[in-house]
């Protein structure tokens, strides 16, 4: 841990996070000396990215999460449980885009389009949060944050003029605007806990998702989550956030 922050004793699981924003959020946040359990898809590709973060002096380790396996969920818990007892940060970052790009004839977006990417926008990130959620329960201060977007903002669909009112995505959009919804539910519920939920919209960011058109780059997109990951105790719950800012849902 030589060049960071010494250990916190704080754990946190972030998904996606081999590469792009989320690989960015866990070197970012390691760098502050949580224990930053990197998920990937693979083993060998978990392996590899824990590795390349350990080579930074970070406290890093490997889980492998396909988090559309309810298997691949169950394990992550499992271990996380076997391990460190308890889980302090959440960090939903796995997402997929659209095929299409934006496809403004509605009624050409498939069911497949539409499946595919609920299954890992928002069915995955329910079910992987409620597997953790005993563990984020034994935190003294839980946070979750789920990485959404602008464009799942139906205000701003709904406006003309706004950024976004251009840039429809029926099948991205709306698995954006479900786990949002699932934010405010979620932070609901557990408003009487220390435990915070809160969307991130990361910017328009220069990832394979963002592509090299978008004019943000990738340690910028990683500052909402982290800042939303690292929340005190009169933070914000429930709240769709970018860069400090609040978004109209
Ligand atoms: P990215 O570069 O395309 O990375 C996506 C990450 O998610 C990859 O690590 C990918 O793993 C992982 N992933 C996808 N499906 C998975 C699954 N079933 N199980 C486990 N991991 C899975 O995307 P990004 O730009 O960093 O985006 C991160 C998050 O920010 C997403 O939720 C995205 O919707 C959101 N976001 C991004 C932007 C932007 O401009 N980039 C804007 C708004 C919101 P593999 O390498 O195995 O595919």
């Amino acid at each position: 841990m030589a060049q960071n922050a010494s250990n916190t004793g704080k754990v946190a699981l972030i998904t996606g996070a081999n590469r792009g924003i989320g690989f960015e959020t866990a070197k970012q946040l390691g760098e502050t000396g949580i224990t930053v359990l990197v998920a990937a898809r693979s083993r060998k590709t978990a392996e590899e990215t824990a590795s390349k973060l350990k080579a930074q002096g970070i406290d890093a380790q490997p889980i492998q999460l396909d988090v559309t396996n309810p298997a691949d969920r169950a394990a992550a818990a499992k271990s996380i449980a076997e391990k460190f007892g308890k889980l302090d940060i959440l960090i939903n970052n796995a997402g997929v885009g659209s095929s299409t790009g934006f496809a403004l004839v509605v009624a050409d977006v498939t069911d497949e389009e539409i499946q595919r990417i609920f299954a890992t926008n928002f069915f995955a990130v329910v079910s992987l949060t409620r597997e953790l959620l005993p563990l984020l329960r034994k935190s003294e201060a839980g946070r979750i944050v789920n990485l959404s977007s602008i464009l799942g903002s139906l205000t701003l669909h709904a406006t003309p003029g706004s950024p976004i009112y251009d840039f429809k995505s029926l099948a991205y959009d709306a698995s954006k605007s479900a786990l949002n919804a699932y934010t405010i539910h979620l932070a609901y519920e557990l408003k009487d806990t220390p435990i915070k939920v809160n969307s991130a919209h990361p910017g328009w960011v220069k990832t394979e998702m963002g592509t090299d058109a978008a004019p943000m780059e990738i340690p910028e997109g990683a500052q909402t989550s982290v800042a939303l990951a690292l929340l005190g105790p009169d933070g914000p719950t429930g709240q769709f956030m970018h860069l400090g800012q609040e978004l109209p849902w």
